[in-house]
């Protein structure tokens, strides 16, 4: 990689400032601190990884093409087989003879990435950004400033896009005991009752499973209770509540426009990410990455370019499949299943294998 950083700085001025300490942010920052730049990653939470805000479920050829961490100690669950299915009794199964996914646990992952993955990473935790003028970072404890910023805030902040209801999936979890599935580690259920979204069931490491929904908020109903009446009729997925989490997810189309100037935007922000086949957390990465690949190449477009040309286009390929699935609701879905079943098993296989 070329490195083009000026190593003079002026006082108290960071090649980068990085706002936000989750995936994207911690991804960008990795890239810096490996090459030497000076740098420094701002929340406003207490603690990496805290809350819990993902299930962490991602796919094992993507965390090798762009270089996630895989290390045995933040995986808990790895995915082998595999289940799509609908209300109506509609399924796609599949097994592999081989590891196709992760399922990180979340909070172990990030610390990782936050002290071993490239060295421990320079992070000022409860400190909140309250604006960002020109290259002046204000903070609820002082005022900094760099040469570049890189927006890592997740989805809704008060710097990113405000999503309109129909462009953000609620999204509930809860960690289970029960035992594993002697079945699958993942399965996942498209319902009217999730609309755009659907229920999930996944491996977690001994006897607990992270069972979930998510979906446009347009029946106003919570998702707490939304679940219950699901598990009403899926006994399979009961068991006691350990922890519980609920963010958003945005699912618009994804942004054209991810760098102003030396404002260079990230993740949730602007990823609008196609949860049915995961990729919120691979996108965060991936942006975060880039990012800081063209913060230390000092040409910032570098990374509007490898939007342009990779990561957008990855993104609009899921969301318009999003979209074509979650059309007419799970009749749509059933159609495309159907159609899905007549692919010869190997390509099945690779297509729902490397999302
Ligand atoms: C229930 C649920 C399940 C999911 N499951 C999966 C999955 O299995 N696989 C997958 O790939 N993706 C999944 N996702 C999506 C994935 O979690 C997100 O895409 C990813 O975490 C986004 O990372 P990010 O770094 O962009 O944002 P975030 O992780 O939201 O990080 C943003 C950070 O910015 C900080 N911040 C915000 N504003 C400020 C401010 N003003 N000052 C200082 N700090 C600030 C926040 O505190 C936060 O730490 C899931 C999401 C949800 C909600």
């Amino acid at each position: 990689m070329r490195v083009k950083l000026c190593l003079e700085l002026a006082d108290n001025e960071f090649d980068a400032i990085v706002i936000g300490a989750g995936t994207a942010g911690l991804s960008a920052g990795a890239v810096l601190e490996k090459f030497g730049a000076s740098y420094v990653i701002l929340d406003k939470k207490k603690e990496i990884g805290v809350p819990v805000r993902s299930t962490g479920a991602v796919s094992l050829d993507w965390v090798r093409r762009i270089g996630m961490p895989q290390s045995k100690e933040i995986v808990s669950a790895e995915i082998r087989s595999m289940s799509f299915r609908t209300d109506k009794g509609n399924e796609i199964s599949l097994s592999y003879d081989r590891t196709v996914g992760l399922v990180y646990d979340f909070t172990r992952y990030e610390k990782y990435l936050s002290r071993e993955f490239a060295g421990p990473l320079n992070v000022r935790l409860e400190t909140r950004v309250l604006d960002v003028n020109g290259n002046t970072v204000n903070t609820d404890r002082g005022t900094l400033s760099a040469r570049n910023i890189i927006f890592a805030a997740g989805p809704q902040s008060n710097f990113g896009k405000k999503r309109s209801r129909n462009e953000v999936l609620v999204a509930y979890e809860e960690i289970r005991k029960a035992p594993p599935r002697a079945d699958h580690q993942m399965v996942l259920w498209f319902s009217d009752r999730a609309p755009g979204g659907y229920f999930w069931d996944f491996a977690e490491s001994g006897n607990s499973r992270k069972i979930g929904v998510c979906y446009y908020p347009v029946n106003g109903r919570q998702p707490r209770d939304v679940l219950k009446e699901f598990e009403a009729e899926y006994p399979e997925i009961q068991g006691e509540c350990l922890s519980t989490m609920a963010h958003q997810i945005p699912l618009g189309e994804p942004d054209t426009t991810v760098v102003n100037g030396n404002y260079l935007y990230t993740g949730d922000m602007v990823n609008a990410v196609l949860n049915t086949t995961a990729g919120g957390l691979q996108g965060a990465f991936w942006t975060g990455k880039s990012a800081a690949e063209a913060v230390l190449s000092g040409n910032p477009m570098e990374y509007q370019g490898r939007w342009d040309s990779e990561i957008r286009p990855w993104l609009l390929k899921h969301h318009n499949l999003h979209r074509r699935m979650h059309r007419k609701g799970v009749k749509s879905i059933s159609r495309l299943m159907t159609l899905a079943k007549l692919m010869p098993m190997s390509v099945k296989k690779k297509v729902f294998g490397g999302l």
